[in-house]
């Protein structure tokens, strides 16, 4: 009933020549992706380029953060409008390194939601606990904390078109991966919010990722959790060949 979505977040890697290769390459590797949505989160300016060589292709772009203002006197920011100018179809929002590293809270990513949403294009919004939250226990307090905040205000319509991605940070580039039980209990909790919050009918037509240590070893695992319909993937999305195995595994 819900298709999977596998996205590869590439973070701050990748020039456009090596962007362009990688699709090159990546297309030589797949060709049937109709059981699942395939997601490239290039850096922005790789993104136009890619727009061109994807053309024709079922890989969708993603932008990996925009600023929630239409536009206006933000040095260094891009907005909704132009991301989708250049063929950004998904953004990510609320990416924990977004949020450790660059300020960003539930408020900002509340407006970051809407901002995309006004444009076009749809949120993959990451959501997930830090190791001592894990460990004392608060996990799915967090987690639903985040997601209540950043659906406030969203529409019945849209929630089923955006994504949510369970990203326990702990496991976030450190190898460590959440167990396929532990991180579905997790994602069976997020939809039973977003069912509290629009009714379960909607709940169970919301896409929801696993993020963390994600490699085609795990993939099938992970993937067979009934709450899990997907996965936001870093390293292991940065070859070609372990993004084909990860899709093939989807
Ligand atoms: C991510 O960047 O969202 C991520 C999950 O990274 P990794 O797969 O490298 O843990």
């Amino acid at each position: 009933m819900r298709k999977p979505i596998l996205a590869g977040n590439w973070k701050m890697y990748k020039t456009v020549s090596q962007s362009l290769s990688f699709v090159e390459h990546l297309q030589g590797l797949v060709d049937d992706l109709e059981g699942v949505d395939a997601v490239i989160c290039a850096p922005f300016p790789s993104l136009y380029a890619l727009k061109s060589q994807l053309e024709g292709s079922s890989i969708k772009l993603a932008a990996q953060n925009l600023h929630q203002a239409e536009e206006g006197a933000y040095t260094g920011e891009v907005s909704a409008l132009m991301l989708q100018d250049v063929g950004a179809h998904y953004v990510i929002i609320g990416h924990s390194e977004r949020r450790q590293y660059f300020g960003e809270t539930d408020e900002s990513v509340n407006q970051k939601v809407h901002a995309a949403f006004k444009h076009g294009l749809l949120p993959i919004i990451c959501v997930g606990e830090d190791l001592s939250q894990r460990e004392q226990g608060t996990t799915k307090q967090l987690v639903e904390e985040q997601v209540r905040a950043a659906l406030s205000g969203v529409t019945a319509d849209d929630v089923t078109r955006l994504v949510i991605a369970y990203e326990p940070i702990w496991a976030i580039g450190t190898g460590k991966t959440a167990t396929a039980q532990d991180a579905n209990e997790v994602c069976a909790h997020i939809r039973s919010v977003v069912g509290e919050m629009y009714g379960k009918e909607k709940a169970d037509g919301v896409r929801i990722q696993y993020g963390g240590s994600v490699k085609p070893e795990n993939i099938e695992e992970l993937m067979a959790q009934p709450d899990i319909d997907g996965a936001l993937v870093g390293g292991a999305s940065l070859d070609p060949g372990s993004f084909a195995k990860l899709l093939q595994g989807a």
